[in-house]
């Protein structure tokens, strides 16, 4: 039994990734509070369905929505609460199984993509942002970037891709952290707009 936000239908707007038409399944709550987090459904409905529930749904939007393979656990702060069932019922059908999360707890479940997104509000609960497991067996790293100063924050020892991204698509900052790439010769560091704000999708 799973605390659910929303399950949508959309694309991988974000990360290494983006462009992949998913479904979305978002875990209600979150342990952190940042100041520009752009997702407040996570925090406002909520309600339980059981892991056969979900993958219904699932397999409802997936089928209507012209066979989509790519399901992505979300939040909120999914790790909060343990879905590793509703991953392998998801997995055994047939799924492309991604999650993304802050990172800051740590459950070992069975994933295909795993996007660690530190924030600096987790600095407050570990001294690099994130629990150092997820750094073997993340698949790719994520920062909203706020400003100069947030680069300092980005871990220069992850050799996974390493996605910056400009809070709120922000053209100034996006130029900024070109320009920080550029200085910093990290081969794994890329820029990424958010897809779906400029498509103007969920
Ligand atoms: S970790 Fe993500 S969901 Fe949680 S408050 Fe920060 S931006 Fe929002």
């Amino acid at each position: 039994m799973l605390e659910i936000s929303e399950i949508f239908c959309s694309i991988q707007g974000e990360g290494y990734r983006q462009g992949i038409p998913a479904i979305f399944i978002r875990l209600y709550g979150c342990n952190l509070n940042c100041k520009f987090c752009d997702t407040p459904q996570a925090f406002k409905k909520k309600r339980l369905m059981q892991e056969k529930e979900i993958i219904e749904k699932v397999e409802f939007l997936a089928k209507k929505k012209a066979k989509i393979s790519n399901v992505i656990i979300t939040g909120g702060e999914p790790y909060l609460q343990d879905f590793s069932l509703l991953a392998e019922l998801l997995k055994k059908n047939g799924y492309f199984v991604a999650v993304e999360t802050n990172g800051t707890i740590w459950r070992e479940i069975d994933l295909d993509w795993i996007c660690i997104s530190p924030k600096r509000d987790a600095l407050k609960l570990m001294p690099s942002g994130y629990d150092k497991r997820f750094k073997k067996v993340a698949s790719e790293f994520k920062y909203v970037i706020t400003k100069k100063s947030d680069i300092l924050f980005v871990d220069k020892s992850i050799d996974k891709p390493v996605i910056l991204q400009p809070v709120n698509n922000d053209l100034r900052i996006a130029s900024m952290i070109l320009m920080e790439i550029k200085k910093a010769g990290m081969p794994n560091w890329f820029i990424r707009l958010q897809l779906h704000k400029v498509m103007k999708l969920r």
